[in-house]
């Protein structure tokens, strides 16, 4: 019996953006990139943004979540235009399945259950590529509803690379609050081991 040739991953070192840009990804591809807060998650958003549509590639971008978004805007100053899905925002499927662009999901941590098996039914069903970008972890420990629905769907989950990392020096993988006093940030990254993860 024959099978289709499996999905070919992007490497998801610098090297990424490029690979996606270049056209080398096959349809029905429903990725979820995650990483902790300054880890790159927006510049990255808009970076493949940006390559796909110079590769002439239709894309469409979003953001999510219970405050508006037009754009996905990194900290290095960088933004491109976005729209925005709240939380009782229905997908725009069927302009989505006739013109199947790449959709680029900023704060995917936001996106409701059923927005996120909308998206899965876009990308297995209609053949559409899906890249979304968020947080895993909440600094209360808890996974978020939209992370959680997407591994639900069965996303290709990776996590994001970036060399953000805790104060013991190992690599961060979510976000906490900080505890010392005098210290007025709101979140600092933290490892595995040093985040508030239940882990009994
Ligand atoms: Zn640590």
């Amino acid at each position: 019996m024959d099978h289709a040739e499996p999905p070919q991953w992007p490497s998801l070192d610098h090297e990424g953006v490029a690979f996606l840009a270049a056209g080398r990804l096959c349809g029905g591809y429903f990725l979820f990139l995650h990483g902790p807060m300054s880890s790159g998650k927006s510049a990255w958003a808009i970076k493949l943004a940006r390559n796909l549509s110079m590769a002439s590639t239709h894309v469409r971008t979003f953001s999510t979540g219970k405050v508006e978004r037009t754009k996905i805007a990194s900290r290095d100053g960088q933004s491109v235009p976005a729209e925005w899905l709240s939380p009782t925002t229905r997908l725009p499927s069927a302009d989505l399945i006739a013109e199947k662009p790449v959709l680029i999901i900023d704060e995917a941590q936001f996106l409701t259950r059923s927005q996120a098996i909308e998206l899965h039914s876009l990308s297995i069903r209609h053949n559409l590529v899906v890249v979304c970008l968020g947080l895993l972890w909440s600094a209360e420990g808890r996974v978020f509803s939209g992370a959680a629905a997407l591994l639900l769907c069965g996303a290709l989950t990776r996590p994001l690379p970036h060399d953000v990392v805790c104060w013991c020096g190992a690599r961060a993988v979510a976000d906490a609050r900080p505890m010392g006093p005098g210290d007025s940030r709101r979140y600092v990254p933290v490892c595995f081991d040093h985040a508030t993860i239940d882990k009994s």
